[in-house]
Protein backbone atom coordinates (compact mmCIF):
# COMPACT_ATOMS: atom_id res chain seq x y z
CA UNK A 1 0.00 0.00 0.00
CA UNK A 2 1.08 3.71 -0.72
CA UNK A 3 1.57 5.85 1.83
CA UNK A 4 -0.86 5.03 5.15
CA UNK A 5 -3.90 5.15 3.31
CA UNK A 6 -3.15 3.72 -0.08
CA UNK A 7 -2.46 5.46 -3.79
CA UNK A 8 -5.95 7.17 -4.21
CA UNK A 9 -6.36 8.61 -0.98
CA UNK A 10 -2.63 9.64 -0.62
CA UNK A 11 -3.48 11.70 -4.08
CA UNK A 12 -6.36 13.79 -2.27
CA UNK A 13 -4.11 13.94 0.77
CA UNK A 14 -2.84 16.61 -2.12
CA UNK A 15 -5.94 18.28 -2.85
CA UNK A 16 -6.16 19.22 1.50
CA UNK A 17 -2.90 20.46 1.70
CA UNK A 18 -3.74 22.39 -1.53
CA UNK A 19 -6.71 23.91 0.06
CA UNK A 20 -5.36 24.83 3.23
CA UNK A 21 -2.06 26.41 1.29
CA UNK A 22 -4.01 28.44 -0.70
CA UNK A 23 -7.54 28.94 1.00
CA UNK A 24 -7.11 29.13 4.37
CA UNK A 25 -3.40 30.31 5.55
CA UNK A 26 -3.64 33.22 3.86
CA UNK A 27 -6.91 34.00 5.65
CA UNK A 28 -5.53 32.60 8.60
CA UNK A 29 -6.27 35.97 10.78
CA UNK A 30 -9.79 36.05 9.44
CA UNK A 31 -10.47 32.73 10.59
CA UNK A 32 -9.33 33.33 14.31
CA UNK A 33 -12.63 34.50 16.04
CA UNK A 34 -14.39 31.58 13.73
CA UNK A 35 -15.16 30.38 10.71
CA UNK A 36 -17.03 31.74 7.90
CA UNK A 37 -19.02 31.36 4.73
CA UNK A 38 -16.22 31.88 2.45
CA UNK A 39 -14.51 28.89 4.02
CA UNK A 40 -16.96 26.39 4.42
CA UNK A 41 -18.18 27.16 0.49
CA UNK A 42 -14.34 26.67 -0.41
CA UNK A 43 -13.91 23.61 1.49
CA UNK A 44 -17.07 22.37 -0.53
CA UNK A 45 -15.53 22.94 -3.62
CA UNK A 46 -12.54 21.38 -3.14
CA UNK A 47 -14.25 18.60 -1.98
CA UNK A 48 -13.63 18.10 1.48
CA UNK A 49 -17.44 18.08 2.72
CA UNK A 50 -19.57 14.84 2.73
CA UNK A 51 -16.85 13.04 1.65
CA UNK A 52 -18.48 10.02 1.99
CA UNK A 53 -21.86 10.57 0.71
CA UNK A 54 -22.40 8.04 -1.82
CA UNK A 55 -22.59 8.91 -5.79
CA UNK A 56 -26.03 8.22 -6.10
CA UNK A 57 -27.16 10.80 -3.31
CA UNK A 58 -24.41 13.17 -5.54
CA UNK A 59 -21.63 13.04 -3.40
CA UNK A 60 -17.77 11.82 -4.26
CA UNK A 61 -18.69 8.43 -2.37
CA UNK A 62 -15.11 8.52 -0.98
CA UNK A 63 -13.53 5.66 1.27
CA UNK A 64 -14.45 7.23 4.76
CA UNK A 65 -11.12 7.32 5.13
CA UNK A 66 -10.62 10.04 3.89
CA UNK A 67 -12.24 11.61 7.11
CA UNK A 68 -8.51 10.74 8.62
CA UNK A 69 -6.56 12.23 5.62
CA UNK A 70 -8.13 15.37 6.12
CA UNK A 71 -7.94 15.25 9.56
CA UNK A 72 -3.97 14.90 9.55
CA UNK A 73 -3.66 17.89 7.00
CA UNK A 74 -5.71 19.40 9.68
CA UNK A 75 -2.82 18.91 12.57
CA UNK A 76 -0.04 19.45 9.93
CA UNK A 77 -1.04 22.90 8.50
CA UNK A 78 -0.42 26.04 10.91
CA UNK A 79 -4.16 26.44 10.28
CA UNK A 80 -4.98 23.23 11.63
CA UNK A 81 -4.48 24.71 15.69
CA UNK A 82 -6.88 27.91 15.13
CA UNK A 83 -9.52 26.46 13.24
CA UNK A 84 -10.06 23.22 15.84
CA UNK A 85 -11.82 20.58 14.53
CA UNK A 86 -14.58 22.26 12.64
CA UNK A 87 -13.96 20.28 9.46
CA UNK A 88 -14.17 17.13 11.73
CA UNK A 89 -17.95 17.67 11.91
CA UNK A 90 -18.79 15.97 8.28
CA UNK A 91 -18.02 13.19 10.91
CA UNK A 92 -21.89 13.55 11.36
CA UNK A 93 -22.39 12.48 7.64
CA UNK A 94 -21.61 9.30 8.72
CA UNK A 95 -24.45 9.27 10.73
CA UNK A 96 -26.89 10.39 8.01
CA UNK A 97 -24.95 8.19 5.88
CA UNK A 98 -25.58 5.05 7.79
CA UNK A 99 -29.04 5.74 9.52
CA UNK A 100 -30.78 8.62 7.81
CA UNK A 101 -33.89 8.01 6.16
CA UNK A 102 -34.23 8.72 2.55
CA UNK A 103 -36.34 12.19 3.02
CA UNK A 104 -33.50 13.06 5.87
CA UNK A 105 -30.65 12.25 3.10
CA UNK A 106 -32.18 14.60 0.37
CA UNK A 107 -32.93 17.69 2.71
CA UNK A 108 -29.24 17.48 3.96
CA UNK A 109 -26.77 16.11 1.99
CA UNK A 110 -27.04 18.82 -0.91
CA UNK A 111 -26.20 21.27 1.32
CA UNK A 112 -23.85 19.65 3.91
CA UNK A 113 -21.81 18.78 0.28
CA UNK A 114 -21.80 22.61 -0.91
CA UNK A 115 -21.01 23.93 2.41
CA UNK A 116 -24.51 25.56 3.23
CA UNK A 117 -24.75 23.47 6.11
CA UNK A 118 -22.16 22.82 8.68
CA UNK A 119 -23.23 20.54 11.36
CA UNK A 120 -22.25 20.00 14.66
CA UNK A 121 -22.45 16.45 16.81
CA UNK A 122 -24.42 17.27 20.56
CA UNK A 123 -23.44 15.18 23.08
CA UNK A 124 -21.72 16.63 25.59
CA UNK A 125 -23.51 18.22 28.70
CA UNK A 126 -22.20 20.17 31.89
CA UNK A 127 -22.64 17.13 34.02
CA UNK A 128 -22.17 14.30 31.58
CA UNK A 129 -18.90 13.90 29.14
CA UNK A 130 -17.03 10.72 29.95
CA UNK A 131 -19.93 8.92 30.93
CA UNK A 132 -22.12 9.78 27.60
CA UNK A 133 -24.89 7.33 28.60
CA UNK A 134 -25.69 10.11 31.55
CA UNK A 135 -27.20 12.84 29.57
CA UNK A 136 -30.38 14.67 30.75
CA UNK A 137 -31.32 16.31 27.79
CA UNK A 138 -35.20 15.14 27.05
CA UNK A 139 -37.22 14.42 24.09
CA UNK A 140 -40.67 13.81 24.68
CA UNK A 141 -42.76 12.59 21.84
CA UNK A 142 -46.18 15.45 21.47
CA UNK A 143 -48.27 13.74 19.03
CA UNK A 144 -46.34 13.62 15.55
CA UNK A 145 -43.64 15.92 17.31
CA UNK A 146 -40.47 15.65 19.94
CA UNK A 147 -40.21 18.41 22.71
CA UNK A 148 -36.48 18.81 23.31
CA UNK A 149 -35.10 20.28 26.66
CA UNK A 150 -32.48 20.48 27.70
CA UNK A 151 -28.43 21.90 27.24
CA UNK A 152 -25.02 20.70 25.45
CA UNK A 153 -21.47 22.20 26.20
CA UNK A 154 -18.17 22.23 24.30
CA UNK A 155 -19.95 21.63 20.68
CA UNK A 156 -17.50 21.76 17.97
CA UNK A 157 -18.97 24.05 15.35
CA UNK A 158 -21.65 24.81 17.93
CA UNK A 159 -22.09 28.09 17.55
CA UNK A 160 -22.91 28.10 14.10
CA UNK A 161 -24.18 24.85 13.09
CA UNK A 162 -27.45 24.71 10.88
CA UNK A 163 -27.85 21.07 11.75
CA UNK A 164 -27.70 19.70 15.20
CA UNK A 165 -26.97 16.08 15.91
CA UNK A 166 -28.97 16.19 19.31
CA UNK A 167 -28.38 13.56 21.33
CA UNK A 168 -31.05 13.20 23.61
CA UNK A 169 -32.62 10.67 26.16
CA UNK A 170 -36.17 9.36 24.94
CA UNK A 171 -36.84 7.25 27.68
CA UNK A 172 -34.81 9.12 31.17
CA UNK A 173 -34.73 5.60 33.04
CA UNK A 174 -32.79 4.28 30.89
CA UNK A 175 -29.12 4.97 29.92
CA UNK A 176 -27.80 3.89 26.73
CA UNK A 177 -30.92 2.25 25.83
CA UNK A 178 -32.84 5.75 26.56
CA UNK A 179 -30.55 7.71 23.89
CA UNK A 180 -32.16 8.68 20.51
CA UNK A 181 -30.55 11.24 18.18
CA UNK A 182 -32.89 14.44 16.81
CA UNK A 183 -32.18 16.12 14.00
CA UNK A 184 -32.66 20.00 14.78
CA UNK A 185 -31.72 22.18 12.01
CA UNK A 186 -30.22 25.54 13.76
CA UNK A 187 -32.91 27.96 13.10
CA UNK A 188 -35.85 26.42 15.72
CA UNK A 189 -37.31 28.44 18.01
CA UNK A 190 -35.96 27.64 21.25
CA UNK A 191 -32.39 27.06 19.78
CA UNK A 192 -30.21 29.03 21.69
CA UNK A 193 -26.03 29.59 22.03
CA UNK A 194 -23.14 30.86 23.81
CA UNK A 195 -19.99 30.77 22.08
CA UNK A 196 -16.82 29.66 24.60
CA UNK A 197 -13.45 31.07 24.91
CA UNK A 198 -11.21 28.18 24.57
CA UNK A 199 -7.69 27.82 25.33
CA UNK A 200 -6.57 26.55 21.96
CA UNK A 201 -8.72 26.06 18.83
CA UNK A 202 -9.53 29.81 18.52
CA UNK A 203 -11.90 29.33 15.42
CA UNK A 204 -13.23 26.26 16.22
CA UNK A 205 -16.48 27.83 17.05
CA UNK A 206 -16.19 25.86 20.36
CA UNK A 207 -20.04 26.79 21.82
CA UNK A 208 -22.77 25.54 24.37
CA UNK A 209 -26.33 25.14 23.20
CA UNK A 210 -29.70 25.57 24.77
CA UNK A 211 -32.78 23.73 23.75
CA UNK A 212 -36.09 24.96 25.50
CA UNK A 213 -39.05 23.46 24.20
CA UNK A 214 -37.71 22.68 20.89
CA UNK A 215 -40.26 20.98 18.43
CA UNK A 216 -38.90 18.85 15.61
CA UNK A 217 -41.21 16.62 13.91
CA UNK A 218 -41.02 13.18 14.78
CA UNK A 219 -39.25 12.64 11.39
CA UNK A 220 -36.67 14.21 12.31
CA UNK A 221 -35.63 10.91 14.60
CA UNK A 222 -32.35 9.35 13.34
CA UNK A 223 -32.64 5.56 12.97
CA UNK A 224 -34.77 4.38 16.02
CA UNK A 225 -36.09 5.50 19.42
CA UNK A 226 -33.41 4.40 21.95
CA UNK A 227 -30.97 3.20 19.10
CA UNK A 228 -28.67 6.63 19.60
CA UNK A 229 -25.98 4.56 21.73
CA UNK A 230 -25.47 2.03 19.52
CA UNK A 231 -25.38 4.40 16.32
CA UNK A 232 -22.51 5.95 18.20
CA UNK A 233 -20.68 2.57 17.99
CA UNK A 234 -19.56 2.08 14.55
CA UNK A 235 -18.39 5.90 13.96
CA UNK A 236 -16.40 6.45 16.96
CA UNK A 237 -13.87 4.03 16.13
CA UNK A 238 -13.67 5.99 12.70
CA UNK A 239 -13.46 9.26 14.97
CA UNK A 240 -11.10 8.18 17.05
CA UNK A 241 -8.76 7.07 14.18
CA UNK A 242 -8.77 10.92 13.03
CA UNK A 243 -8.71 11.95 16.31
CA UNK A 244 -4.93 10.20 16.38
CA UNK A 245 -4.49 10.91 12.49
CA UNK A 246 -4.49 14.78 13.57
CA UNK A 247 -2.10 13.71 16.15
CA UNK A 248 0.05 12.40 13.33
CA UNK A 249 -0.16 14.99 11.50
CA UNK A 250 0.55 17.78 14.11
CA UNK A 251 3.70 15.72 15.75
CA UNK A 252 5.67 15.57 12.33
CA UNK A 253 5.25 19.25 11.24
CA UNK A 254 5.97 20.42 15.00
CA UNK A 255 9.34 18.29 14.29
CA UNK A 256 9.92 19.55 11.12
CA UNK A 257 9.38 23.24 12.19
CA UNK A 258 11.53 22.77 15.19
CA UNK A 259 14.38 21.15 13.34
CA UNK A 260 14.93 24.12 11.06
CA UNK A 261 14.32 26.67 14.27
CA UNK A 262 17.04 24.68 16.10
CA UNK A 263 19.46 25.16 13.30
CA UNK A 264 19.04 28.78 12.53
CA UNK A 265 18.76 29.80 16.33
CA UNK A 266 22.07 30.95 17.81
CA UNK A 267 22.73 31.36 21.56
CA UNK A 268 26.35 30.86 22.89
CA UNK A 269 28.06 31.47 19.72
CA UNK A 270 26.37 27.97 18.16
CA UNK A 271 23.70 26.91 16.42
CA UNK A 272 21.02 25.32 19.18
CA UNK A 273 21.22 21.94 17.11
CA UNK A 274 24.67 22.24 18.06
CA UNK A 275 23.66 21.17 21.61
CA UNK A 276 24.38 17.53 22.68
CA UNK A 277 20.91 17.76 24.75
CA UNK A 278 19.00 19.03 21.23
CA UNK A 279 19.80 16.46 19.27
CA UNK A 280 18.76 14.23 22.19
CA UNK A 281 16.03 15.13 22.37
CA UNK A 282 14.96 15.63 18.91
CA UNK A 283 16.01 12.24 18.49
CA UNK A 284 13.49 11.29 21.15
CA UNK A 285 11.26 13.36 19.21
CA UNK A 286 12.01 11.42 15.65
CA UNK A 287 11.59 7.93 17.41
CA UNK A 288 7.76 8.89 18.58
CA UNK A 289 6.92 9.92 15.69
CA UNK A 290 7.98 7.25 13.66
CA UNK A 291 6.49 4.95 16.65
CA UNK A 292 3.35 6.58 15.81
CA UNK A 293 3.02 6.55 11.91
CA UNK A 294 4.00 2.40 12.39
CA UNK A 295 0.78 3.05 14.51
CA UNK A 296 -1.61 4.44 12.80
CA UNK A 297 -0.64 2.51 9.27
CA UNK A 298 -1.07 -0.78 11.32
CA UNK A 299 -4.72 0.75 12.35
CA UNK A 300 -5.70 1.58 9.39
CA UNK A 301 -4.71 -1.09 7.56
CA UNK A 302 -6.69 -3.47 10.24
CA UNK A 303 -9.24 -0.88 9.69
CA UNK A 304 -9.59 -2.06 6.41
CA UNK A 305 -9.74 -5.25 7.18
CA UNK A 306 -12.47 -4.83 9.17
CA UNK A 307 -10.50 -6.07 12.24
CA UNK A 308 -10.13 -3.04 13.93
CA UNK A 309 -10.80 -3.78 17.73
CA UNK A 310 -12.09 -1.61 20.72
CA UNK A 311 -9.00 -2.86 22.18
CA UNK A 312 -7.09 -1.42 19.02
CA UNK A 313 -9.32 1.74 18.98
CA UNK A 314 -8.85 2.99 22.87
CA UNK A 315 -4.78 1.93 22.18
CA UNK A 316 -4.14 3.83 19.15
CA UNK A 317 -6.46 6.85 21.23
CA UNK A 318 -3.88 6.50 24.35
CA UNK A 319 -0.84 6.33 22.50
CA UNK A 320 -1.58 8.91 20.03
CA UNK A 321 -2.42 12.07 21.79
CA UNK A 322 0.07 11.69 24.95
CA UNK A 323 2.43 11.49 21.76
CA UNK A 324 1.45 14.41 20.19
CA UNK A 325 1.86 16.30 23.69
CA UNK A 326 5.06 15.12 24.84
CA UNK A 327 6.51 16.12 20.96
CA UNK A 328 5.01 19.51 20.87
CA UNK A 329 5.73 19.82 24.71
CA UNK A 330 9.65 19.28 23.78
CA UNK A 331 9.52 20.98 20.71
CA UNK A 332 7.96 24.16 22.56
CA UNK A 333 11.07 23.87 24.85
CA UNK A 334 12.96 24.61 21.67
CA UNK A 335 11.70 27.99 20.82
CA UNK A 336 12.10 29.37 24.63
CA UNK A 337 9.69 32.58 24.75
CA UNK A 338 8.76 32.63 21.26
CA UNK A 339 7.09 29.76 21.87
CA UNK A 340 4.84 31.26 24.19
CA UNK A 341 3.40 33.94 21.95
CA UNK A 342 -0.16 33.17 20.48
CA UNK A 343 0.94 33.61 16.83
CA UNK A 344 3.78 31.66 16.85
CA UNK A 345 2.73 28.29 14.79
CA UNK A 346 4.26 26.13 17.39
CA UNK A 347 2.25 27.97 20.25
CA UNK A 348 -0.76 26.99 19.00
CA UNK A 349 0.36 23.98 18.11
CA UNK A 350 0.99 23.34 21.53
CA UNK A 351 -2.64 24.48 23.10
CA UNK A 352 -4.68 22.40 20.62
CA UNK A 353 -2.16 18.82 21.49
CA UNK A 354 -3.63 19.56 25.16
CA UNK A 355 -7.39 19.10 24.15
CA UNK A 356 -7.18 16.16 22.22
CA UNK A 357 -5.90 14.01 25.00
CA UNK A 358 -9.60 15.33 26.37
CA UNK A 359 -12.07 14.63 23.62
CA UNK A 360 -13.50 11.77 22.10
CA UNK A 361 -12.58 9.76 25.27
CA UNK A 362 -9.91 11.02 27.66
CA UNK A 363 -7.17 9.02 27.65
CA UNK A 364 -7.82 8.24 31.41
CA UNK A 365 -11.68 6.48 30.13
CA UNK A 366 -9.47 4.50 27.33
CA UNK A 367 -7.07 3.12 29.65
CA UNK A 368 -10.35 2.69 31.49
CA UNK A 369 -12.17 1.00 28.98
CA UNK A 370 -9.19 -1.74 27.63
CA UNK A 371 -8.66 -2.58 31.50
CA UNK A 372 -11.87 -3.80 31.38
CA UNK A 373 -10.55 -7.05 29.50
CA UNK A 374 -8.32 -7.54 32.45
CA UNK A 375 -11.33 -8.03 35.24
CA UNK A 376 -12.27 -10.77 33.23
CA UNK A 377 -11.55 -14.43 34.86
C1 LIG B 1 -12.52 21.80 22.06
C2 LIG B 1 -13.53 20.76 22.40
C3 LIG B 1 -14.40 20.31 21.42
C4 LIG B 1 -15.37 19.37 21.73
N1 LIG B 1 -16.28 19.00 20.76
C5 LIG B 1 -17.34 18.26 21.13
C6 LIG B 1 -18.39 18.01 20.19
O1 LIG B 1 -18.34 18.44 19.04
N2 LIG B 1 -19.46 17.30 20.61
C7 LIG B 1 -19.56 16.81 21.89
O2 LIG B 1 -20.58 16.18 22.20
N3 LIG B 1 -18.58 17.02 22.79
C8 LIG B 1 -17.48 17.73 22.45
N4 LIG B 1 -16.49 17.98 23.36
C9 LIG B 1 -16.62 17.44 24.70
C10 LIG B 1 -15.63 16.34 25.03
O3 LIG B 1 -15.95 15.17 24.32
C11 LIG B 1 -15.64 16.15 26.56
O4 LIG B 1 -15.00 17.28 27.11
C12 LIG B 1 -14.97 14.86 26.98
O5 LIG B 1 -15.78 13.76 26.63
C13 LIG B 1 -14.72 14.82 28.50
O6 LIG B 1 -15.90 15.10 29.18
P1 LIG B 1 -15.88 16.20 30.35
O7 LIG B 1 -15.32 17.45 29.81
O8 LIG B 1 -17.23 16.26 30.97
O9 LIG B 1 -14.86 15.63 31.42
P2 LIG B 1 -15.18 14.54 32.53
O10 LIG B 1 -16.05 13.47 32.01
O11 LIG B 1 -15.59 15.26 33.78
O12 LIG B 1 -13.73 13.92 32.73
C14 LIG B 1 -12.69 14.68 33.38
C15 LIG B 1 -11.45 13.84 33.44
O13 LIG B 1 -11.71 12.66 34.21
C16 LIG B 1 -10.82 11.64 33.79
N5 LIG B 1 -11.56 10.40 33.50
C17 LIG B 1 -12.53 10.23 32.59
N6 LIG B 1 -12.99 8.95 32.61
C18 LIG B 1 -12.28 8.31 33.55
C19 LIG B 1 -12.26 6.97 34.03
N7 LIG B 1 -13.09 6.05 33.55
N8 LIG B 1 -11.39 6.65 35.01
C20 LIG B 1 -10.55 7.59 35.53
N9 LIG B 1 -10.52 8.87 35.12
C21 LIG B 1 -11.37 9.23 34.12
C22 LIG B 1 -10.08 12.17 32.56
O14 LIG B 1 -8.80 12.64 32.93
C23 LIG B 1 -10.95 13.29 32.11
O15 LIG B 1 -10.23 14.27 31.37
C24 LIG B 1 -15.47 18.86 23.06
C25 LIG B 1 -14.56 19.30 24.03
C26 LIG B 1 -13.61 20.25 23.73
C27 LIG B 1 -12.70 20.71 24.83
Amino acid sequence: MSGTYGEELEMFRDTVRVFFQREVEPRLRQLANGTDEKFWHDAGRAGLLGIAIPQEHGGPGADPLALCVISEELGRSPAGATLGSCLNGDMTTMFLIRYGSEAQKRRWFPGILRGDVIQCMALTEADSGSDAASIRTRAVRDGDEYVINGSKTYISNGGKAGLIYAVVKTDSSLRGAGMSILLVPGDTPGVERRMLKTAGFPGGDTAEIFFTNVRVPAENLLGEEGQGLKMFLPVISLDRLQICARSQGAAEAAFALTLEYVRNRKIFGQRLIDFQNTQFKMADVETDITLGRALLNEAVRKYRAGAFTDADSSILKIFMPEMEFRVLDTCLQFWGGAGFVEEMTISRMFSAARVQRVYAGATELQKALLARRYLKT
